[in-house]
């Protein structure tokens, strides 16, 4: 029952000392969701051992190259190692145009399907869910049209008690609802709660991923309580005047913002190619925010299962 990250790539858009362009893979109960794709992503799954054939689904946050670079030759790969399960990569528009002119001189497609679901990055929405997990998109607030991503796992159905099931001989046929919070009602018409036949499951987890933006109040809503969040922190607050210009985040706003949406931890990183430590980040996030850590490249962050 994994619910894991790790992380590919940490670095804004040029790499630098030993630190990468986005890239993140999401495990959620051996599902592997890729969350940006920057340059070297692939390289980096090798790095890390990452079993990229379980990726069916890519999110993409918006079209500056070093969120989406890693893609052709991560696409291409799949194919010459016989790929043929379909992929699906969401991402704001224009990526499918992006991706099919660099195949277009070798003729060629891929192997295996590709299917492009286009979004609105400037409007939330559920993009994505199976019977475990579902996927929403929200707006961030960035020099061009980017997104958010929440990934929420599903409610769990509640854990029967196998010894009330002998106690009042309960048929198997009707275990399911009562997973599904149902009461009993016995032959001689004796009503059980369903609170005496079942024990809470556990909490469902969750992670945001808050790509490029500048400091905005405006994404609390989407990102409130979850257990995970990533911000951007492009910068620390000596060149706090940069955030503006360049429309990213310091380290201590990235803070601010886990801090007012009560979220369990927060996870920095996007770091400028201009620091070489990372001291100062950690430092003051963690100034405004404890429980905050630097993003490091090749970490895997687990929440873990538990009840409330
Ligand atoms: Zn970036
Ligand atoms: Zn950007």
């Amino acid at each position: 029952m994994r619910f894991s990250l790790t992380l590919l790539g940490t670095n804004s858009a040029l790499p630098a000392h030993g630190r990468h362009p986005t890239a993140q893979v999401l495990n959620i109960q051996e599902r592997q969701f890729l969350i940006d794709c920057g340059e070297g992503t692939q390289m980096r799954m090798l790095d890390f051992s990452v079993r990229k054939a379980r990726i069916r689904q890519i999110f993409i946050s918006h079209l500056h190259g070093d969120h989406f670079y890693g893609l052709i030759g991560l696409l291409t790969s799949y194919g010459l190692n016989g790929r043929k399960e379909p992929m699906e990569i969401f991402s704001p528009a224009g990526l499918e145009e992006i991706i099919e002119v660099q195949f277009h001189p070798s003729g060629g497609g891929l192997p295996y399907p590709v299917k492009f679901s286009a979004f609105d990055p400037d409007r939330p929405q559920l993009l994505f869910e199976n019977s475990q997990v579902e996927v929403h998109s929200f707006p961030l607030l960035h020099s061009i049209p980017t997104a958010g991503f929440l990934f929420r796992e599903k409610d769990r159905p509640r854990n029967i008690r196998p010894e009330k099931i002998e106690e009042y001989e309960i048929h198997f046929s009707k275990i399911p609802s009562i997973k599904q919070g149902a009461d009993l009602e016995l032959p001689n018409g004796r009503f059980i709660p369903n609170a005496e036949l079942t024990l809470d499951p556990p909490r469902s987890r969750s992670y945001a991923y808050c790509s490029d933006t500048q400091y905005t109040e405006d994404i609390i809503p989407y990102i409130k309580g979850v257990d995970l969040l990533y911000h951007e922190s492009t910068f620390c607050d000596d060149h706090k005047d940069q955030t503006l210009v360049t429309m990213h985040s310091t380290a201590r706003q990235a803070a601010t913002i886990a801090r007012k949406a009560g979220v369990g931890a927060l996870i920095l990183g996007h770091y400028s190619s201009r620091y070489k430590e990372l001291d100062c980040f950690e430092q003051e996030a963690k100034e405004v925010f404890s429980n905050s850590v630097l993003g490091l490249e090749g970490r895997e962050y687990e929440i873990p299962l538990k009840k409330d």
